[in-house]
């Protein structure tokens, strides 16, 4: 059975998620957990092709702010932060859980990534933190807190991962600078790094059954990760309780990183 939240723990707070596509996706995870923890909820879906997917966790979630968002669109972000500044005024949590790679360059091997595939993983993976970043810390007049989703892969070889290991490796980088130049605001910065969850996303990598098998196996806690796992984890770091953490990766992956 799932812990049972703490219903005020974040109440009042309002919180952006950048990343749901569906049920099964991390973001979902996040947007759970925040809620049940009493904070008020912005989601944004990628396209109107999303749309369908993502608006019964917006509904579920009781979400206040629905918008379109492709983190390429510049007009789309402004359009996204005009609307938090409107309605609520002010921002406390701002997730980012996207990452893309063209199919050819992700499964082909790091050696023959196109250079265009490479920049366009960088663009929508890790500099569109930033982007939201820029946006959100205005908004952020209390302090917040920021987060991105990472992975392993980012610091050992994980086979299959390919280009998405330079990616996330910089938006890790990406985090503990950001970290730095935000702490005298307030402003908390978290790497979250999920052990191997079966969502869209993870479906484009090759042999990532066996990654998910091998992660079970070989974790000291011996079992699946799962969404609301990262959500719990996040509320937590949101939170006051932890008030004084910024700038790390934190793993959410029963273990398995200690493993040689
Ligand atoms: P997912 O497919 O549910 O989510 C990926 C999201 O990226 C989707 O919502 C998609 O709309 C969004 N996205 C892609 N391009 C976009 C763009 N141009 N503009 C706006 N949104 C865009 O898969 P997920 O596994 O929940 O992935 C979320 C994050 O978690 C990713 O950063 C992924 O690398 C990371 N992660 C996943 C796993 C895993 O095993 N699933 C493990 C560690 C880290």
């Amino acid at each position: 059975m799932d812990p049972t939240l703490p219903p005020s723990l974040l109440r009042g707070q309002k919180a952006l998620i950048v990343g749901v596509a569906n049920e099964a996706s991390i973001a979902t995870g996040c947007a759970q957990a925040f809620h049940q923890c009493g904070a008020d909820l912005a989601i944004t879906y990628q396209n109107d092709k999303a749309r369908p997917h993502v608006m019964p966790v917006a509904t579920a979630v009781g979400a206040e702010i629905v918008m379109p968002l492709d983190v390429t669109d510049e007009a789309q972000l402004d359009a996204v932060f005009d609307a938090i500044a409107q309605r609520w005024g002010k921002l406390d949590l701002l997730l980012h859980s996207i990452a893309f790679a063209p199919k050819a360059d992700l499964q082909g091997g790091l050696l023959n990534s196109s250079a265009a595939g490479f920049a366009q993983a960088m663009d929508i993976s890790c500099h569109s933190f930033l982007r939201l970043a820029r946006r959100a810390v205005p908004l952020m007049r209390d302090g917040g807190t920021l987060f991105a989703m990472s992975y392993h892969g980012a610091n050992k070889v994980v086979p299959n991962y390919n280009l998405m290991g330079p990616v996330k490796a910089a938006l890790e980088s990406a985090c503990r600078y950001l970290a730095h130049e935000l702490g005298p605001l307030g402003i908390r910065v978290h790497a979250i790094s999920p052990g191997p969850i079966a969502t869209r996303a993870a479906s484009g990598l090759k042999e990532f059954d066996v990654l998910l098998a091998h992660a079970v196996a070989e974790a000291p806690l011996g079992q699946p990760v799962d969404i609301l796992d990262v959500g719990m984890t996040c509320a937590h770091l949101a939170s006051p309780l932890a008030r004084h953490l910024t700038g790390s990766t934190h793993y959410i992956d029963g273990g398995l990183n200690i493993m040689a």
